[in-house]
């Protein structure tokens, strides 16, 4: 069986009413930025752009209001995410993928999941939506972004270590603001560079 169209234009129209005009030209710019991706690394263009498109669906929910939907939805919420309430955003931009946008397909979903923590050993998919989310156009404040734009079109997993390692530098400034999941996937792809060197 062929996988899943969905319509982009339906959901894109649906999202403008969803989020503010910052967040929804954002996720155009992580659309484009995915699908970009996919083809620079051979992988499913309809997927990228349907994950970009979706990924902070989520993400103009009240943080109070993120919290009364896990609940009523029985997603579960660690003690971290409570305290941190805007991570909520991709679990529960997940489940109303499924749910308010007829998104099905386990990849996209997952994709969206882990597009703020990222974990260890992520699928392309999964990676080529977390960097999208990190380098898409309209992002100016990180660093390094010159050089991590040009790597997240040669080696995803090296793209990975970058931002993460980036990232981490930038969480540690304020004290209990990394999930434990950033750390193990930061662990994960130090491996994968470190091999690389030698
Ligand atoms: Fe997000
Ligand atoms: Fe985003």
């Amino acid at each position: 069986m062929d996988a899943p169209r969905y319509d982009l234009i339906r959901i894109e129209n649906r999202l403008k009413k969803k989020l503010d005009k910052k967040r929804f030209l954002h996720t155009e710019g992580v659309m484009y930025m995915a699908s970009a991706l996919a083809m620079a690394h051979v992988l499913d263009l309809h997927k990228a752009q349907t994950a970009g498109l979706l990924h902070d669906c989520a993400k103009c929910i009240p943080d109070r209001k993120k919290l009364v939907l896990c609940r009523k939805f029985q997603i579960p919420v660690s003690s971290f995410e409570a305290e941190n309430p805007s991570l909520l955003h991709a679990k529960l931009g997940a489940y109303l993928a499924k749910t308010e946008y007829g998104v099905t397909d386990p990849d996209i979903l997952s994709a969206i999941t882990w597009h703020t923590t990222g974990k260890q050993d992520m699928s392309e998919l999964e990676e080529i939506i977390y960097i999208a989310d990190y380098i898409e156009p309209g992002r100016n404040q990180a660093p390094n972004l010159t050089e991590i734009r040009k790597l997240a079109f040669q080696d995803l997993n090296e793209c990975m270590y970058h931002i993460l390692k980036d990232t981490i530098r930038f969480l540690k400034e304020k004290p209990n603001s990394m999930d434990d999941t950033t750390e193990e996937a930061y662990l994960y792809y130090s491996n994968y560079h470190n091999s690389r060197e030698e």
